[in-house]
This record gives structure tokens, C-alpha cells and sequence, in this order.
């Protein structure tokens, strides 16, 4: 089959784009014809050998994947050739202390399509039947593919770690991201208040339409000052973070008394200085949220998609063999929701 795949870390250079031959599925797994695979910063990561992620070679880079199943194993029952579906990006072990409590997310035995596993870079993908969950009918693969990783990364960082209430204001950094587009539709299902950054107004224009209430343009100046406006002074119930060190100072400025932020990614890097005092009294909480999410989270966001309650945010289209492209693009943050790949 087609597939781009890496032989060894690098620059985009490295994308390789090639023969490799078909996967073959055991029978708990399932196999899709590719139709959408979406760019996360994870596949620059596993690319370049940023932030400490490590591949073995070769390897088929996307971690979220949309297709028709093609193929399906002796044990499946779920799912039938023809079936059209997106992966849950996290292969887990159902058997350690969190997968058994439903924090499949913190497996010790996780592993991830497209970075310890092959991913949808290619024409044929496959993964566990209990990884494939249906998408409408009517929905197209490229949308599909936009959904996994950032719906799951929103509703754990919001839902399960912040708890977001009903009423509260959510400050979402980067409304042009992935993570961010997913974040406002989220946000706004649950009924919060929503307050988005970007470095343009074209970008706070679309997230506008997306339902975010406020933005504000970061490139400005201190976004924290804006914040304490549009909050009678008090800052905000809850902040997602997927930036890290630039926007932490601000970040910190914004929390209301009580406040939580919650941070799922490190894109401008990873050491802060952190205020031990204001954290205490002023009751903050800081929150870490990895492994993407779980499956009870992605059934539940499935359910909202089905209902046509939440959509993927596609900013453009690649064919497959312009994945260096892609990944181009993905570097200069120059776009608002997903970047996919057409096997
Ligand atoms: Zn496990």
C-alpha cells in the first residue's frame, strides 16, 4: 500500500513516501480503508523527536483516523466491512488498574496509533474493534478525522479534570488550534461562558461562529488585563491551556480566586516559575491532563456527534503524498482547526 513513514527523526524531509505492505489484522482488530487521517502536533513531535517522544522505524505516522472498515476479525461483533468509523487514538491493555477503573487514558501498557503503533498515513489502518466507533452518514471522512484527539483532549481537560459548570467563564487559549476549536464547542454544550485568545481577528471571527463569546487578540498585549475586563475584575472559573511557558504568567493573572487551569500541552515549552503563595491563597488549581482522553469520554462526544451537536473544524485538505507540506503548515500555526491527509 501507499503510506508515508519515517525511517529516523528529523525535519520534514524525513517524511517518506512509499511502498509498505498491507497491515494484517489479528482477530480483535479491525481494518480501514484510510479515508482522512488529521495532524496533531504529536505527529511533529514523533517526526522531529520533540518533547521526548521516541518511535521505533519504520513507522506510519496519525493518530487520528477516519475510514471504512475493510476487514474485520474472528471475534469481532461490533462492526462489519463497509462500516465507516474513526479510532480512538489510545490502544490500552483492559486489563491494569486504569483501564479496569475507566482511565483507559492512563494505561501503563497505552500505546498510541501513529506514534508506538502504525497510524492513518497510509491507505489501510487498523486497530482493536473497541478502538472504532461509527460516524454519521453523512459525514465526511475529512470532518471525522478532525474529531478524535482534540474532542477527547477538550472534554477530559473541561469535564473530567476541571469539572466546568454550568454559568462559569472558560478562558480557551489558541482558539485557532485544534484542541481550541474542539474546546469552545464544548464549552458552550455545557453551558459556560467562553472567552478564546488568537494571534489574529480573523481567527477570533471564526471562533466567534463557533460559539465562543469573547476574544481576544494576544498578539495586543497582556491578555490577562483584557480578561479582568470582561470579568468585572475577578478572572475566570477555568483555563485550558495547550501552550505552556509563554502564556503562563498571563494564564496565572487571569484565575479567578478558586480558579482551575488545566493544561494539556506544552507547544511554547515546559518550565514556569509558579507563585507558591497566590497559588494557596488564593485557592488555585493546577491540573494536568494527558493521554488524550478516555473511551467513555469518546462515546459520549460520539453520542453529541451523532445529534450533529459538535463538528470537526477542517481548515484544509492535503493528498497524502504532500505530507511534508502538511506538516509545513502545521509548524506556522497559519490556520484555523485541522489540517487532514487523503490516503
Ligand atoms: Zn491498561
Amino acid at each position: 500500500m501507499k503510506a508515508v513513514f519515517i525511517l529516523e527523526q528529523g525535519g520534514v524531509d524525513k517524511l517518506i513516501y512509499g511502498e509498505l505492505p498491507d497491515p494484517t489484522i489479528e482477530e480483535h482488530e479491525v481494518m480501514v480503508r484510510v479515508g482522512a487521517t488529521a495532524l496533531n502536533h504529536l505527529d511533529v513531535f514523533a517526526r522531529a523527536g520533540l518533547r521526548g517522544v521516541k518511535v521505533n522505524f519504520p513507522r506510519i505516522l496519525g493518530c487520528d483516523i477516519a475510514g471504512e472498515v475493510v476487514q474485520v476479525g474472528r471475534s469481532v461483533t461490533r462492526l462489519k466491512p463497509g462500516d465507516r468509523v474513526i479510532f480512538n487514538p489510545n490502544v490500552t491493555c483492559r486489563k491494569c488498574e486504569y483501564c479496569l477503573s475507566g482511565e483507559d487514558n492512563l494505561c501503563s501498557q497505552r500505546k498510541a496509533l501513529g506514534v508506538d503503533l502504525d497510524g492513518g498515513y497510509a491507505e489501510y489502518s487498523k486497530a482493536p474493534e473497541e478502538n472504532a466507533h461509527k460516524i454519521p452518514d453523512g459525514m465526511s471522512f475529512d470532518e471525522a478525522a478532525a474529531i478524535p484527539l482534540v474532542f477527547m483532549t477538550a472534554w477530559h481537560c473541561l469535564i473530567t479534570r476541571a469539572r466546568l459548570k454550568p454559568g462559569e467563564d472558560v478562558l480557551i487559549m489558541a482558539a485557532g488550534s485544534g484542541v481550541g476549536s474542539a474546546a469552545i464547542q464544548v464549552a458552550k454544550r455545557f453551558g459556560a461562558r467562553v472567552i478564546v485568545t488568537a494571534s489574529t481577528d480573523e481567527k477570533l471571527a471564526k471562533a466567534k461562529k463557533l460559539g465562543a463569546d469573547e476574544g481576544i487578540n494576544y498578539s495586543q498585549g497582556d491578555f490577562s488585563e483584557k480578561v479582568m475586563e470582561l470579568t468585572d475584575g475577578k478572572g475566570v472559573d477555568v483555563i485550558l491551556d495547550h501552550v505552556g511557558t509563554s502564556v503562563w504568567e498571563q494564564n496565572f493573572a487571569s484565575l479567578k480566586r478558586g480558579g482551575r487551569l488545566v493544561n494539556c500541552g506544552i507547544t511554547s515549552g515546559y518550565k514556569v516559575e509558579l507563585h507558591m503563595g497566590r497559588l494557596f491563597t488564593r485557592n488555585l488549581s493546577i491540573l494536568g491532563s494527558g493521554g488524550i482522553g478516555t473511551q467513555a469520554e469518546l462515546m459520549d462526544i460520539m453520542k453529541l456527534v451523532h445529534r450533529g451537536e459538535f463538528h470537526g473544524i477542517v481548515a484544509r485538505s492535503f493528498p497524502l503524498k504532500d505530507a511534508a507540506e502538511a506538516h509545513r503548515v502545521m509548524e506556522s500555526r497559519n490556520f484555523f482547526g485541522k489540517l487532514v491527509l487523503n490516503p
